[in-house]
């Protein structure tokens, strides 16, 4: 864990050990929180896992479910969630489970415990993973650093050379290099992931193949009643990073393309990586014009009575793989971390 998690592991055991987690609910709680959440999984126990926030175990899935459970909250949909976000205010918070990109471990360990708390969900699906053609990019890097000695690539001009043989060389290079890969073109960021992925012998396709849900294993899920399915775009783009032309096809066509292959409707969107720097004002409107009741960001935060005219500009709470504790959750819940967090504002939709 980094400094960064140390930090907030402290910072939310304070907050719950002096009791501010229910003192505070009225200063930070919103309406709701909608929920992120990526693989749920057993833990490998690897010593080199640079997306392991992107991770939660079937255990805490389920303490995090009793939790909500037990602090008398509502598991919701997202068509719930947008209803309680425009309607008149509710007593009870409002908890929505979203989970992104498609993964199969999602019904293989998932999907049990959802049952076993009838909580509904919602899959945003990535056509291009439900295809298995798309890159996973994030983890054929982390794969590629796993199995390299040395990891070297220029990136704007600067040499990025790393010892890549313990787990502290590879966790070094995964984070130099992500980062200075994150701030290029998407483009280049690819080649480059292609390029370490190439020179590691990794096959990036059977790796989408191995951990994402087919059409037809997605169509299965229909019969599921809790589940509501929406929509992750087509090649999962940082859309802000590029121009109108490639983002309105990705967000129109990836609702389409999900309605036809599914056959139910989609009213909601996850925006890929979802950061501000990956959606933005041109994106929420984008969104709403293609005609989604809902889209959700990965920009932290509970949803709030103001975000009724900002329905595709929501901010999640993310089920971070570094802090799967009841400390954490009742913290992240109270909504007290965002109100520093976002400096007290409800709104984050620039
Ligand atoms: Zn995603």
């Amino acid at each position: 864990m980094n400094l960064r998690h140390t930090a907030f592991a402290a910072a939310f055991r304070a907050i719950t050990l002096t009791g501010a987690d229910r003192w505070a609910r009225g200063l930070g709680q919103g309406v709701g929180a909608v929920l992120m959440l990526h693989h749920v999984r057993p833990w490998a126990g690897l010593s080199f896992a640079p997306n392991r926030l992107l991770e939660v175990t079937p255990d805490w899935l389920a303490d995090a479910l009793q939790l909500v459970r037990d602090e008398g909250y509502d598991l919701v949909g997202m068509d719930e969630m947008a209803a309680r976000i425009t309607g008149p205010k509710r007593d009870r918070f409002a908890v929505a489970l979203t989970f992104d990109d498609g993964y199969r471990d999602n019904v293989e360990h998932a999907l049990p415990v959802l049952k076993r708390f009838a909580a509904p969900w919602t899959l945003y699906v990535t056509t291009g993973y439900a295809d298995h053609a798309a890159s996973l990019w994030w983890i054929e890097f982390e794969h590629a650093i796993r199995a390299l000695d040395q990891v070297t690539l220029t990136i704007g001009g600067r040499i990025h050379d790393h010892d890549t043989r313990s787990p502290e060389g590879k966790q070094a290079a995964f984070d130099d290099i992500y980062w200075a890969l994150r701030a290029r073109p998407e483009a280049e960021l690819r080649a480059a992931v292609a390029r370490l992925a190439a020179q590691a012998g990794l096959d990036g396709p059977a790796l989408t193949r191995q951990l994402c849900l087919g059409w037809d294993e997605l169509r299965a899920l229909k019969q599921e009643p809790s589940l509501t399915f929406g929509a992750h775009t087509m090649t999962h783009p940082m859309l802000a990073k590029h121009p109108v032309h490639v983002a309105q096809p990705e967000i129109v066509e990836a609702k389409y393309r999900v309605e036809f292959e599914l056959g139910v409707p989609v009213e909601h969107l996850a925006y890929p990586v979802g950061d501000a720097g990956s959606a933005g004002p041109r994106e929420f409107e984008l969104a709403r014009a293609a005609g989604f009741s809902t889209a959700v960001t990965t920009r932290p935060g509970h949803v709030f009575a103001a975000h009724a005219g900002h329905l595709t500009a929501l901010p999640r709470v993310s089920l971070n793989g570094f802090h799967q504790n009841r400390a954490a959750l009742k913290a992240l819940l109270s909504g007290l971390p965002f109100v520093a967090l976002n400096q007290g504002r409800k709104l984050d939709v620039g």
